[in-house]
């Protein structure tokens, strides 16, 4: 009998949404419990702390229903002074789309946005921040990425906290973390960041449905300082009312939300470090096994929950990743297009976050190099180099 395709172990690599481990799975298959119960507020409240810890804040985590844009422009849209000067930074698809969102509200809020723009595959630079400030010192609200995931880049977001601090110090920073946190080292309340946002579907190892919102004094205490713009769903007032009574407004996705509590648990059971370690090693050895092909990576600065490949002259995208997928049952992310590039047809994307492991990670390596050989002979070194490349450095662990 021959393996039929439905047999392939498929390998989901894409930077979110991300595997799911069994356990998570069949805690959210368990029948549904009424929301206004004791039982789903111990839930709740133990997913709040555990987010805590992972954000490693002493402040409330908000559970929002939606994806991470929902949690990101609740707190750009609740936290918006009107008649304020706003500041996105982007070098990226995620970053244009928050400088998108102010610009959406700006009439309603009167808002005066401005934006930092950095070339697509570079993290904006303390220095370079540093200057932007020194023109906009007045800045009330910015807005950044930690982890580009459409670049597969990632920022010095300690120093960039630090010049915030120093150029603008009434501004308050609210932090894309969505590929950073549980991937990355990110340190909250140690390094000062106002408000970190992520989801569920990336480092988190859950299905999309949940964004996070954690709220430092600064945010706290501007949230009481004027009322709620535009927005009903989204303003965070409502859901810290909520919050401090280990609840929600609105009917929560029950099951996402149990089934969060045993992927928190899994992580800090693995260990926060150790979890970094790790997804750091998988970026480690991917990047080694590209460069044995002669391959560039996309980032001057790359992330570790995601590494983004240039093709090499001869590939095909769709043809690649449907082979990768079809053959090999490994999901691949392609490129996005925005205003600083179009990168689709141009890179690929291997995801390290969350639930992957060593040997996912190798049979993505090993299946790349073979279909990339096989679409570019002219690829340097031979077959198996990029997948010994990956072994010395998997190998040490
Ligand atoms: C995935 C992602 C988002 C958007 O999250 P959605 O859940 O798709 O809304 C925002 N920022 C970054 C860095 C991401 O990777």
């Amino acid at each position: 009998m021959t393996a039929t395709k439905t047999e392939l172990i498929q390998r989901l690599l894409t930077p979110g949404p991300t595997a799911v481990p069994a356990a998570v799975l069949r805690e959210m298959a368990l029948p549904i419990i009424h929301h206004r119960t004791k039982a789903f507020e111990a839930v709740f409240a133990e997913v709040g702390q555990r987010l805590a810890r992972v954000m490693k804040t002493a402040g409330p985590v908000l559970s929002i229903a939606g994806s991470g844009t929902t949690a990101f422009e609740a707190a750009q849209v609740s936290l918006a002074r009107p008649g304020s000067k706003v500041m996105a930074v982007a070098g990226g698809k995620f970053g244009e789309r928050w400088q998108d969102i102010f610009d959406q509200y700006a009439p309603a809020l009167n808002l005066k946005p401005v934006k930092l723009d950095v070339p697509w595959g570079e993290a904006v630079s303390p220095e370079a921040l540093e200057a932007f400030l020194g023109e906009h010192g007045d800045v009330d609200l910015i807005a950044l990425v930690h982890s580009e995931t459409s670049t597969a880049t990632a920022c010095d977001l300690k120093a960039i906290v630090e010049v915030v601090r120093r150029k603008a110090p009434e501004a308050l920073l609210i932090v894309d973390g969505i590929t950073s946190v549980g991937a990355m080292p990110v340190d909250m309340d140690g390094w000062g960041i106002d408000v970190l946002v992520t989801g569920s579907q990336k480092a988190l190892m859950l299905p999309p449905g949940l964004g996070f919102v954690g709220l430092g004094p600064r945010a706290l205490d501007r949230l009481k300082q004027f009322k709620a713009g535009p927005s009903y769903n989204l303003d965070l007032r409502r859901w810290l009312k909520s919050h401090a009574q280990n609840t929600v407004p609105f009917t929560p996705p029950v099951s996402l939300i149990r089934g969060q509590r045993v992927a928190l648990e899994m992580i800090e059971s693995e260990g926060l470090e150790q979890v970094w370690a790790r997804t750091r090693m998988l970026a480690d050895a991917s990047r080694a096994a590209m460069d044995a092909l002669g391959l560039t990576l996309c980032s001057k600065s790359p992330s570790d929950s995601v590494t983004g490949i240039f093709y090499p002259q001869g590939a095909d995208d769709k043809k690649f990743r449907n082979r990768m997928r079809d053959e090999f049952g490994i999901h691949l992310a392609g490129g996005q297009d925005g205003r600083g590039a179009s990168w689709s047809g141009k890179i690929f994307r291997i995801s390290h976050m969350g639930f992957v492991t060593i040997e996912d990670t190798v049979a993505a390596i090993e299946a790349a190099e073979t279909v990339l050989r096989e679409m570019c002979p002219d690829l340097p070194g031979k077959p198996g180099d990029a997948v010994a490349a990956a072994r010395a450095i998997l190998d040490r662990a």
